[in-house]
C-alpha cells in the first residue's frame, strides 16, 4: 500500500519536472543498485555456506558462490559509476541499459536455479522477493513502476493462495513475507531517497525560475522554454504560437489605486493564466505588466482562437479599471505570432514580430488580439 501511494506521488510531481529531475534520480538508481548488490553478495555468500554444513551439497553451494561473485562485480562496476556520475563526467546510458539486462539475466539464472536445484514451492517466495527489488530499482517511468507494484501484489497473492501442501506451506510463507519484508524496506528507502532527491532539484531550479509575484514562470525560463519549444517540434508539420499579452492603460490602473494594489491585480492575472497550463500553453512573466504564452497548434487559425479566449478570461476578472479608455474593468492585448514548425527559426525574430503584433493590437483600440504569421 505505501509502494502504491508512493508511485502515487511520485506521479504527481509531473511528467515534466520528473524528466527534468531524472538525471539526479539517476545517481541514486546507481547508489541504489551498488548496495543492493552489496546485500545480495552477503547473503549468496551466507546462503553457499549452509548447504555444505547441513548436506555437504556442493554444487548447491557453488551456484550461489556463482551468484556472489556476479553480485559482487555489479557491485564493482555500480561503484565505479558512481563516483564517475559525482565527477561530473558523463554516464553513457547504453552502458547502464546493459547492465539492467545483465542484472536480469543474472536473476534468472538465480530463479531457474532455484527451479531445478530446490523445492519449486520456494520459488515463490524468494523469486518475488528479488522482483519486488529490482523493480524497485528499474523503475523507468511512474507509470510503469505502478502497474509493476499491482502486479507483483496480484503475483505474491495467487503464490500465497496456491501453495496447498500444509508441511510446506508454512516455510514458503515464512520466506515469502520476509522477502517482501525486505523488498519493500529497500524499495522504501530507494524511492523516498529518490524523491528527496527529485524535489530538491525542483526546489532549486524553481528557485530559479519562478517569477515572486504572479508565481508564474520567469523570463530566464522563457528563454529555456523557447529554444525547447523551437527544437522539439522541428519534425512536425504543426505550428508554434508566440505570444506577448501587455496589461491595458496600467500605468494609469497604479497611478490611481497605488502599487501595492497594481501588484495585486498582477497576482490576479498571474493566477487565472496558470489555468492555462493544462491545455498545454506555458505561460511566464517576461516583465513589469507584459506576460508571455507559447503553445502548438495544428491550425494556424487556431491561435485567434485562443487569444481572443485569454482576452474573454481576463476581463471575466472584472478587476475594476476606472482610468482605462477600453473599458470599466482591467483588459489586456495580446499579440500573437503564427510560425511552422518545420522552418528553423531565431527567437529574436519570432519575439520582434510578436512584439508588432502586439503594437498593432494596442493601435485598433486595446483589449484584443492581432496574430501575423
Ligand atoms: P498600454 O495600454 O499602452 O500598455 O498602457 P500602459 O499604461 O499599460 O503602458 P506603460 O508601458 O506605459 O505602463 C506600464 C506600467 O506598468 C508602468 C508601471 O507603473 C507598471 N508596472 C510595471 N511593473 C510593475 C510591477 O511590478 N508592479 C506594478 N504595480 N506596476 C508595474
Ligand atoms: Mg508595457
Ligand atoms: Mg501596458
Amino acid at each position: 500500500m505505501s509502494a502504491f501511494l508512493n508511485g502515487w506521488r511520485y506521479y504527481r510531481l509531473g511528467r515534466d519536472d520528473y524528466k527534468v529531475c531524472m538525471e539526479a534520480a539517476f545517481l541514486n538508481n546507481i547508489s541504489a543498485l551498488r548496495w543492493a548488490n552489496l546485500v545480495f553478495f552477503i547473503l549468496a555468500i551466507l546462503f553457499s555456506v549452509f548447504p555444505v554444513i547441513t548436506e555437504k551439497n556442493f554444487i548447491k553451494s557453488g551456484f550461489y558462490l556463482g551468484t556472489a561473485v556476479v553480485a559482487l562485480l555489479f557491485y564493482f562496476i555500480a561503484n565505479r559509476e558512481n563516483s564517475r556520475y559525482k565527477n561530473r563526467k558523463k554516464i553513457s546510458s547504453k552502458f547502464i541499459y546493459i547492465l539492467i539486462l545483465l542484472y536480469y539475466v543474472n536473476v534468472m539464472f538465480f530463479g531457474l536455479y532455484l527451479a531445478v536445484w530446490a523445492e519449486p514451492e520456494k520459488i515463490a517466495g524468494s523469486f518475488i522477493g528479488i522482483f519486488i527489488c529490482v523493480l524497485f530499482l528499474f523503475n523507468i517511468s511512474p507509470a510503469l513502476y505502478l502497474s509493476l507494484t499491482l502486479a507483483t501484489l496480484a503475483v505474491y497473492i495467487t503464490a500465497i493462495i496456491n501453495v496447498k501442501i500444509p508441511s510446506v506451506w508454512n516455510y514458503d510463507i515464512q520466506n515469502a513475507f520476509f522477502a517482501g519484508f525486505m523488498g519493500l524496506i529497500f524499495g522504501w528507502q530507494i524511492i523516498m531517497s529518490r524523491m528527496t532527491t527529485i524535489s530538491n532539484t525542483k526546489k532549486l531550479k524553481d528557485e530559479n525560475t519562478i517569477d515572486e509575484l504572479t508565481q508564474l514562470k520567469n523570463r530566464r525560463d522563457y528563454m529555456t522554454t523557447f529554444q525547447r519549444f523551437l527544437t522539439n517540434h522541428r519534425q512536425s508539420d504543426n505550428f508554434l504560437c508566440v505570444a506577448i499579452m501587455d496589461i491595458d492603460w496600467f500605468k494609469n490602473y497604479n497611478d490611481h489605486y497605488g502599487h501595492p494594489q497594481g501588484d495585486e491585480c498582477l497576482r490576479m492575472i498571474g493566477k487565472a493564466l496558470k489555468n492555462l497550463h493544462k491545455d498545454g500553453i506555458y505561460t511566464a512573466r517576461i516583465g513589469g505588466e507584459e506576460f508571455a504564452l507559447l503553445w502548438h497548434a495544428e491550425l494556424s487559425s487556431d491561435a485567434e482562437n485562443v487569444g481572443m479566449r485569454v482576452n474573454q478570461i481576463i476581463s471575466d476578472l472584472k478587476i475594476p479599471h476606472e482610468k482605462s479608455n477600453a473599458a470599466p474593468y482591467i483588459t489586456v492585448s495580446i499579440g500573437i505570432h503564427v510560425a511552422k514548425c518545420d522552418i528553423p527559426h531565431e527567437i529574436n525574430d519570432l519575439y520582434n514580430l510578436a512584439d508588432k503584433a502586439l503594437y498593432a493590437a494596442k493601435n485598433s483600440g486595446r483589449n484584443c488580439t492581432v496574430v501575423s504569421s
